[in-house]
């Protein structure tokens, strides 16, 4: 069975008397283990389609089954359940709390999970020693680079140990050379078995995934290997 399985997957938002058609029957499989790009230009459709894999929001029609539940008509409850547990969150922009410090910002989601506290606190500090943080533990954000801050969100998407790690343009506020070193531990977790899906408009970092899916207004335009 597929991780993600979509079929006829579709989204309209409706602003005033306005339909915008941001997602239009989409089918897209994605196994265990695999390590996907997704790309277009802006406003085609790509955190669009984040959004729903992510268990942030439900189509507007299709089939939609995420690790064997089919969520097309979930209720909000459903899907943070399988979203608490299932899925890890990296964005472009951090989205790390300024005054909490590394290893309180990186327990954040075990709080939402219930894990006692003296838990919650071991199983941060090792994800933070997982990303190269073990040493800034009790640093806050802004007393960190921008990798570093991307590392803690990595770090905060992994303490529930998900199946699925999503990124939407995670590199996109990295200069070039910090935007390697994040990739490069994408790839470190893709090799140790995470499912991984980043959607980007960059083709550099495209190509470092093993599967592309572009997408165009809406629609999965084209398919190929880098
Ligand atoms: P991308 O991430 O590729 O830039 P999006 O998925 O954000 O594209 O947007 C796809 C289309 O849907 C765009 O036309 C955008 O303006 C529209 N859109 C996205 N989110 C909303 C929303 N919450 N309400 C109305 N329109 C939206
Ligand atoms: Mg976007």
């Amino acid at each position: 069975m597929s991780l993600i399985h979509l079929e006829g997957l579709s989204k309209v938002y409706r602003v005033g008397d306005q339909e915008i058609r941001a997602l239009d029957e989409v089918n897209l499989r994605i196994e265990e283990g695999e390590f996907i790009a997704i790309i277009g230009s802006s406003g085609s459709g790509k955190s669009t389609l984040m959004h729903l894999l992510g268990c942030l929001d439900t189509p507007t029609a299709g089939r939609m089954e995420i690790c064997g539940k089919d969520l097309a008509k979930a209720s909000n409850d459903e899907l943070a359940r399988v979203r608490n547990r299932e899925i890890g969150f990296v964005f472009q922009a951090f989205n790390l709390l300024p005054k909490l410090d590394v290893v309180s910002n990186i327990a954040l989601p075990l709080i939402y999970a219930g894990v006692p506290s003296h838990e919650r606190l071991a199983r941060a500090r090792k994800a933070a020693a997982d990303v190269g943080l073990g040493e800034r533990l009790s640093n806050r954000p802004p007393q960190l680079s921008g990798g570093q801050c991307q590392r803690v969100a990595i770090a905060r998407a992994l303490v529930n140990n998900p199946r699925i790690l999503f990124g939407d343009e995670p590199t996109g506020n990295l200069d070039s050379a910090t935007g390697r070193m994040i990739l490069e531990t994408f790839d470190a977790l893709h090799a140790s078995g995470k499912t991984i899906v980043l959607v980007t408009h960059d083709p550099a970092i495209a190509a470092r995934s093993r599967r592309v899916i572009e997408i165009r207004d809406g629609r999965i335009t084209r398919e190929y290997a880098p």
